[in-house]
């Protein structure tokens, strides 16, 4: 077998219809359809400031190159990376992050757990009865937020892929949380807010095993360290589960997603409505009087050390 478009040696076999495509024709295909998103769903503006959040795994690291392909283009758009260092022992290391943004002349900002909330998410984990992966989510929403507006960014773009977002829609639905899944999509939330910065999905309908395959081919220094606290969270399992029945019936995955989409209009007018506060502590918009990051730096400080 050769790549549908060349002759080539293929490098991948795209799901659904059996098209195998080369190293250079796969490149292609990728970016084609990263930029293909962002002008369908009007992801990004002239003059806008991008903040790009990155974790140095792979998906973040292609969705930067495909930011820093755009604002090579245009030349109106502006690129800034925004790192969280959680503190997560023999897992977050951000040197080749911080190499990669000196060498490619990327303004990088890193903010860390620790001088924002007074402890690594190490020492948090061990003061709350949350799962690690539901505390950290909390704390890092809030932090890329104020970050990103601090930072006068106009949206924020987010390495999200259609595996993640296929498991959003079913670990919501799982839930019974359909407020949640209105607020997905390939750009977040049901109406606009000036605290909220708008998170744009470039990579929303490429699945997880192209974004990796993009990532070996570019060559970017990702770290491959997997966090040790991924195994304990739920969307482990989600995960786990749709890639079972990915195996068995493919397409699965761009299904979910393809009807996802075509739903997501109503799901948002049913809760467009949906009141948007601010925190009474901290001042970022939320549902309720106090934010659930504020909840939780509460329970933190109130709390001695768990004995382990
Ligand atoms: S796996 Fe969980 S704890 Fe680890 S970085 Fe991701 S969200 Fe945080
Ligand atoms: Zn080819
Ligand atoms: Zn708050």
């Amino acid at each position: 077998m050769v790549c549908k478009n060349c002759s080539l040696k293929p490098v991948i076999e795209l799901t659904n219809n059996n098209v195998k495509l080369c190293k250079s024709c796969f490149v292609k295909y990728f970016e084609k359809k990263a930029f293909r998103t962002i002008s369908k769903y009007n992801l990004i503006d002239s003059k806008d400031v991008i903040g790009v959040a990155v974790s140095g795994g792979k998906d973040s690291f292609a969705v930067l190159n495909i930011i820093s392909l755009l604002a090579n283009k245009k030349r109106d758009i502006k690129v800034k990376v925004i790192a969280i260092d959680e503190g997560i022992q023999n897992y977050r290391d951000l040197n080749l992050l911080k190499k990669y943004c000196k060498e490619n002349d990327l303004d990088l900002n890193i903010y860390s757990f620790k001088k924002e909330f007074g402890m690594s998410l190490d020492i948090i984990k061990d003061k709350i009865h949350l799962k690690p992966c539901s505390a950290c989510g909390v704390l890092r929403r809030l932090l890329l937020n104020s970050k990103a507006r601090e930072l006068k960014v106009d949206k924020l773009a987010t390495g999200h892929n259609l595996d993640d977002e296929a498991q959003n829609v079913l670990m919501n639905l799982f839930r019974g949380n359909l407020e949640r899944s209105a607020r997905l999509g390939p750009t977040t939330g049901v109406r606009k807010d000036k605290k909220f910065i708008p998170r744009i999905k470039p990579l929303y309908f490429l699945m997880e095993k192209e974004v990796a395959t993009y990532s070996f081919i570019k060559k970017f220094p990702v770290d491959f360290n997997e966090c040790p606290n991924s195994k304990k969270s739920y969307r482990s399992e989600v995960r786990m589960l749709l890639n079972n029945f990915e195996q068995k019936q493919n397409g699965t995955k761009n299904a979910i997603i393809n009807s996802f989409i075509e739903e997501l209009p109503l799901l948002k007018k049913k809760f467009e409505n949906a009141e948007i506060r601010s925190c009474k502590n901290c001042g970022e918009p939320c549902s309720s009087d106090i934010c659930k990051a504020c909840e939780l730096i509460e329970t933190i400080k109130t709390k001695p050390l768990k004995k382990i």
